[in-house]
């Protein structure tokens, strides 16, 4: 008897030792907020400034179609105080998660922050809507204002702090959208035409006057078929395009297959570069920042489109 006792007792030595041991996610008395994409962490963060820790469980080239919350996310996402996400269905796989904890927490999507006439529509019979909203920097400022207006509403200690940084920020963002036309302008009407594994680019294609196809529609879900490769390739011929575009978040075997398509045709097309598409670059570099992302994307394009 004595010796069972003693074995259930170091068990629970044994459990309490590899808790203590374990990393606390944040300090007790500090304000916890997870967020999904870089793009909303970045938006959250700039608006929380040091009153909060953020974090993005999604880092550098991971695609937000497919991605499936791990263990140690689960841990992030209970012991979050607000959890904000980019909506629309981007995070596909989540849908479910986010429902359960909006019991419990505030869990706030950004798109909600958009009303449907702002959004491109994929297919009206069945309410399906295109959820690559920051592309469209004058959208995505509607969006992460909505974000900080429930920020203020919740925190409301923190409330002047929050608007100010949210007006700060989105002086930025239009600011960044301002350039963003006068230096997309530059292009020949003819040359704007921009194709790129899959259909992130829609409202950017929108915003700033250029025709956009992806090989593999709005979600990487979908796969894509020899068909599509065959009219991307006759569309590259007849209008003489110079070059298209890979993804860091895609694979880029389906426009590599484009490439070797026009090749095969006589025409010469290059992939003009890797675009920021569904994931923002390494942290702590320039284009692991949206506003980094978004003029690094623009240059990309500009360069090889002019
Ligand atoms: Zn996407």
């Amino acid at each position: 008897m004595l010796k069972i006792t003693q074995f259930i007792l170091g068990l629970f030595v044994c459990i309490w030792g590899l808790n203590a041991c374990k990393a606390p996610l944040h300090q007790k008395d500090e304000l916890y907020i997870v967020c999904t994409t870089g793009m909303v962490a970045d938006a959250v963060q700039q608006i929380v400034g040091k009153h909060a820790k953020v974090v993005a469980l999604m880092g550098e080239g991971v695609d937000p179609h497919l991605y499936k919350a791990t263990t140690g996310d689960l841990e992030k996402l209970y012991e979050a105080d607000m959890v904000f996400y980019s909506g629309i269905h981007l995070e596909g796989k989540m849908t479910q998660i986010f429902k359960k904890m909006s019991r419990t927490k505030p869990v706030i999507a950004f798109g909600e922050g958009l009303i449907h006439e702002d959004l491109i529509c994929i297919d009206s019979a069945n309410h399906v809507y295109d959820p690559h909203i920051w592309f469209d920097v004058a959208l995505w400022a509607k969006a992460v204002a909505y974000a900080g207006k429930q920020l203020s509403q919740i925190d409301t200690v923190h409330r002047n702090s929050y608007q100010q940084n949210l007006g700060k920020y989105l002086n930025e963002l239009h600011l960044l959208d301002s350039l963003n036309k006068v230096q997309l302008q530059t292009i020949p009407p003819s040359q704007r035409l921009l194709i790129t594994s899959h259909d992130a680019f829609g409202y950017f294609g929108r915003a700033y006057q250029i025709e956009v196809k992806g090989l593999q529609g709005i979600s990487t879900v979908a796969e894509f078929g020899l068909r599509d490769i065959s009219e991307l390739v006759n569309l590259i011929i007849n209008r003489k395009i110079k070059a298209i575009f890979v993804e860091s978040s895609v694979s880029p075997k389906a426009i590599e297959a484009v490439v070797k398509g026009c090749q095969s045709k006589g025409h010469q097309v290059v992939i003009g570069g890797e675009l920021y598409a569904d994931a923002m670059g390494a942290a702590n570099t320039t284009e692991g920042t949206y506003i980094g992302m978004v003029q690094a994307n623009v240059a990309k394009i500009v360069g090889a489109l002019r």
